[in-house]
């Protein structure tokens, strides 16, 4: 039989459960803005800007600085390594300008999938070596959680029962490290809406994966109450003839998550997956309006629909910076309304946050 020798102090459970909570507080949710390089690259492109280190870091200035409607929604934001020891124009850190407004700083640790052998093309996460002492150097730069994520895909023989393990130990070996450097693992099993499946399929392969996850977070002493979940919602393939309404999405997504999530954990801040920045909204919101017991915050940690109609508005300008900084606001508040299911849709979202924002097999 198992047995549980001392990790983790009084204290450093504290800490956990603190930063945790902090994170997830009412009405707030997660900027990522941890692109690699090569992501923001296909953000500029779209947008006709260079993919340098200088646009790179002026983009992220430009969401940093936008006001005090950001701090109001945004609770905790995600850095991609080169992020974290860069400067806006004012000579601040990053890290700094982020936790000046009360927001906690986050960082990306994993390096990318690479592929199972022998499985129809399904991946792990790459990353473990040395992750102790980057989590250790990170916390002394700022940081105060992470984020790893791993991808599975829906097809008629995925995924494995060896991509759900592979991909569940790995995602609680990392949270394990983490904690041990008083980082809050954010575990993101990210399951992705490529194909022509239905909404109970995506049900039942989410409930498979995340009864795994939380299987294997218990089997390595990984402390719930200081860890942040980050699932898909459970929705239809993006080629699934049939579509369905947020009602729907929201009941299979809140019945899936409470067949498999214990209570001990704070927050569930979902990834927007290529939903566009509306329909990501309007999702959050009705889950939120779900009227089974909720024992968890359940909001945000959007990438895409965070910034796609931020970038649309910037196109590289710094006549539009204001009006960027304007439109990133608006939609931080209207997430963290639908934090609490207070967003009232009025019907008038421009043509941008309408778009979806989709790309098959979808690499962050
Ligand atoms: P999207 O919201 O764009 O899916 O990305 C969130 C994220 O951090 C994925 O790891």
């Amino acid at each position: 039989m198992a047995q549980q020798f001392p990790s983790l102090s009084t204290e450093q459970k504290k800490e956990l459960a603190e930063i945790a909570l902090k994170i997830v507080a009412p009405g707030k949710g997660i900027l990522a803005a941890d692109e690699s390089t090569g992501t923001m690259g296909k953000r500029l492109q779209n947008i006709k800007v260079e993919n340098n280190e200088e646009n790179r870091r002026y983009f992220r200035e430009l969401l940093f600085t936008s006001g005090a409607n950001m701090s109001n929604s945004i609770g905790g934001v995600i850095f991609f390594h080169e992020t974290l020891y860069q400067k806006a124009s004012s000579g601040k850190s990053f890290p700094q300008v982020i936790k000046d407004q009360g927001i906690v700083v986050g960082i990306k640790v994993d390096k990318g999938t690479a592929g199972l052998n022998g499985t129809d093309g399904e991946t792990t996460t790459q990353g473990l070596d040395g992750l102790s002492e980057r989590c250790a150097q990170y916390k002394k730069d700022g940081c105060d959680f992470a984020k790893w994520r791993c991808v599975l895909k829906i097809s008629d023989s995925c995924p494995s029962a060896l991509g759900i393990a592979e991909n569940a130990n790995v995602l609680a070996r990392y949270a394990s490290i983490c904690q041990q450097n008083g980082l809050v693992p954010i575990v993101e099993p990210e399951i992705l809406p490529d194909g022509d499946h239905d909404l109970q399929r995506c049900q039942y392969v989410t409930e498979k994966v995340l009864a795994a996850v939380y299987k294997a977070l218990s089997d390595h002493h990984v402390y719930l109450e200081g860890t942040l979940l980050k699932p898909n919602m459970v929705t239809a393939g993006h080629s699934c003839a049939k579509k369905f309404t947020p009602q729907e999405v929201a009941m299979a997504t809140v019945t899936a998550l409470r067949r498999t999530v214990p209570a001990a954990v704070p927050g569930i801040c979902f990834l927007s997956g290529g939903q566009s920045e509306e329909e990501a909204s309007l999702n959050l919101n009705a889950i939120n309006q779900v009227s089974l017991h909720r024992p968890w915050k359940l909001t945000f940690s959007y990438g895409r629909a965070l910034q796609a109609s931020t970038l649309a508005a910037w196109q590289g300008k710094t006549t539009n910076k204001a009006a960027a900084q304007d439109v990133f606001c608006k939609r931080a508040k209207i997430n963290g309304l639908a934090s609490k299911g207070e967003y009232k849709a009025s019907g008038s979202a421009d043509q941008g946050a309408m778009q979806s924002l989709h790309t098959t097999n979808y690499v962050y």
